[in-house]
């Protein structure tokens, strides 16, 4: 399966301080990825690969883009709660049997491998904890200053951002598209209804369901709200974004329907972070999607050593507390591997449900999902907009909840 040969890289081999620990490295300090490498840092030689310095608390990147200084505590240099790991700031670019290069030309040896490269990154300038600050402040400021958002925004947290705080666009249209029944998407067409109560709102979503992170019966819960504002759902069917011009209102769907709408929202997913993998020894472990194809526990198919976490993987479901599932069930069987334990005592992951997932409903209600329950209404919207879960998230790394 080799296909780079190590020598043909023009690197700094890191032979990682030796000592009987066998090394360990961890691509991606997502959720996934920086839970793993807490969990292993005392059980082996761990180095941790991130395209930079700090983790982020995703789920609160919304509530940033409005209110600044919340991003203080939701951004959390690597080395704060990692002690015993070595970080390196630079994306990985290329992998063979044996060892990670990253794109300042270091390579990294490794026994295991760990592939947690999530979606990928929109904010690619924002290596330093202090650019990602600064960028939340501009977006705040963008946000308070523009009169004239673009016509079309593309998916990410931005698109919520500019609906809350200069609805300009929204405001001056009488018809909105949103396309995509993801979080992003029924967030923003929730946010549209309420605040915009007499607006024709539709959301078009390829699949059967909306929210498929969620179970179905948070599906049906939030498909129930939005048609109760009014929100017109299209399910089954989607729109080719790339065939939309700048400036169109008339849109044809897959099974041929029109629709018009004075604006449109592009609300469709990120693609996965694995470009980096497309010309490497994992090539063909890479399904259309760009996701690497795993086994039950959690190992890229076909291998030994290689382990793959969190949004990039194809196992089911994709969400927060999904990858933190899958980060322990990895961090189970690699200490079992470290140890020499049997192949057939490894781990099988089995997703559950059971950590709350919240969608905002507009600013004062959600739907939560709980292992018991799926709740709708008030108080699950109070949490979520109260605190964002990151007291919590602080709490996973090991931190306390408010910094110092
Ligand atoms: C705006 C937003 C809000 C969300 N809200 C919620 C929520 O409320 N509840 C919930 O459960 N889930 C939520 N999610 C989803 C949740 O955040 C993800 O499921 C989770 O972050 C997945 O973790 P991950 O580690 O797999 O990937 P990611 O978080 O995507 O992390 C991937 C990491 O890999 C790094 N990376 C990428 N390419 C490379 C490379 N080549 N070399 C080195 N490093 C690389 C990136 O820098 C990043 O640090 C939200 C996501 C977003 C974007």
């Amino acid at each position: 399966m080799q296909k780079n040969s190590p020598s043909m890289w023009i690197a700094t081999r890191e032979m990682e301080a030796g000592g009987s620990n066998r090394r360990v490295v961890v691509v991606g300090g997502g959720l996934a990825g920086a839970l793993l490498a807490k969990r292993l840092q005392f059980d082996a030689n761990v180095v941790l690969i991130d395209s930079k310095e700090y983790y982020e608390i995703r789920r609160a990147s919304s509530r940033c883009m409005v209110e600044p200084s919340f991003a203080d505590r939701t951004l959390i240099p690597h080395t704060d709660y990692l002690a015993n790991c070595r970080v390196t700031s630079s994306p990985a670019i290329d992998v063979t049997d044996t060892e990670v290069l990253t794109a300042e030309g270091r390579s990294f040896v490794y026994d295991y491998l760990v592939i947690a490269t999530g979606h990928a990154v929109e904010h690619c300038a924002t290596k330093t904890r202090k650019q990602r600050l600064e960028q939340f402040h501009q977006g705040s400021n963008f946000i308070a200053t523009s009169r004239s958002p673009p016509t079309n925004l593309s998916l990410d947290f931005n698109v919520l951002m500019v609906s809350i705080a200069d609805n300009e666009r929204i405001r001056s249209s009488s018809s909105v598209l949103i396309i995509g029944g993801g979080r992003t998407g029924v967030e923003l067409a929730a946010e549209i209804a309420v605040d915009f109560p007499g607006k024709k709102v539709t959301l078009v979503h390829e699949s059967s369901r909306l929210l498929q992170v969620l179970g179905p019966n948070a599906s049906q819960k939030v498909l129930k709200w939005l048609k109760s504002k009014g929100v017109d759902v299209v399910l089954d069917q989607s729109i080719d974004v790339e065939s939309i011009a700048e400036g169109d209102t008339s849109f044809t769907t897959s099974s041929g329907a029109r629709i018009t709408a004075a604006c449109h929202f592009r609300c469709v997913g990120r693609p996965m972070g694995s470009s980096w993998l497309n010309k490497t020894v994992l090539n063909d472990k890479l399904d259309r999607f760009g996701r690497l194809a795993v086994d039950a526990n959690l190992r890229v198919r076909g291998t030994k050593n290689i382990f793959a976490i969190g949004d990039i993987t194809d196992a089911a479901g994709r969400s927060g507390s999904l990858a933190h599932q899958h980060a322990a069930v990895a961090a189970k069987n690699l200490k079992l591997l470290l140890k020499g334990g049997r192949e057939e005592k490894l781990a099988m992951y089995k997703p559950s449900y059971s950590s709350p997932a919240v969608v905002s409903l507009g600013r004062r209600q959600a739907v939560v999902q709980l292992s018991f329950a799926t709740i709708k209404g008030h108080i699950p919207g109070w949490l979520q907009s109260k605190d964002s879960y990151v007291a919590w998230n602080r709490r996973q790394m090991g931190l306390e909840s408010e910094t110092n």
